[in-house]
């Protein structure tokens, strides 16, 4: 699968409706602290259906609609909308959304599905909002720190091809 585009509205920092568009290739998001880089890998594992406000440095999941500064008022919902291409070659666009005292929901190429849906169209082991290919900010300091043979798991594991080893040696004891 690969991300092709991410539009937030709402969403953390991103109060104006906002796209980043991904190219094929190496994308790197470059800006002072605070600027929103880290919102932006939440909302690509929220719109995936992140289900765990504290792993979204938020208290409760409607902390991450956009809470107002001084000079805004707050907005009443958050919308995150991803949109890839299958390995298939199929478009997939994904939304999801939530308003204050409403709760979230979730949105397929513009038909309404549940939760349990959007997990399983990111079920294999490369995608998902717990995808070990999202590597948090706070990780890395991990995989620099790791001796050489957890970095080539977690390595792997974000390459998605740990699973492989697991499935040669149940081969070869066969
Ligand atoms: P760093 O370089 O320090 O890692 P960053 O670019 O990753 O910074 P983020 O952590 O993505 O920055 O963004 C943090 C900003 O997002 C803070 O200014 C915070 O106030 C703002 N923010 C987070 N949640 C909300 C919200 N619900 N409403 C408004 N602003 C929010
Ligand atoms: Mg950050």
């Amino acid at each position: 699968m690969r991300i092709r585009r991410l539009k937030l509205s709402g969403f953390k920092s991103f109060v104006e409706p906002a796209e980043l568009r991904i190219e094929p290739g190496l994308t790197g998001i470059v800006g002072p602290n605070g600027c929103g880089k880290s919102n932006l890998l939440e909302a690509i594992r929220w719109v995936m259906g992140e289900s765990s406000p504290k792993s979204m440095r938020s208290g409760g999941m409607e902390d991450v609609i956009f809470a107002g500064t001084q000079s805004r008022p707050p907005r009443d919902f958050a919308e995150v909308v991803l949109q890839a291409e299958t390995a298939d070659g199929e478009e997939l666009d994904v939304t999801r959304r939530i308003e204050r005292g409403a709760g979230s929901a979730y949105r397929v190429n513009g038909r309404d599905v549940r939760a349990k849906d959007v997990s399983l169209t990111f079920a294999d082991a490369a995608t998902g909002a717990h995808s070990p290919a999202l590597v948090s900010q706070g990780r890395i300091a991990a995989v620099i720190a790791a001796k050489p043979a957890e970095r080539r798991q977690m390595l792997e594991e974000a390459a998605g091809i740990a699973g492989l080893h697991v499935r040669r040696r149940d081969a070869e004891s066969k």
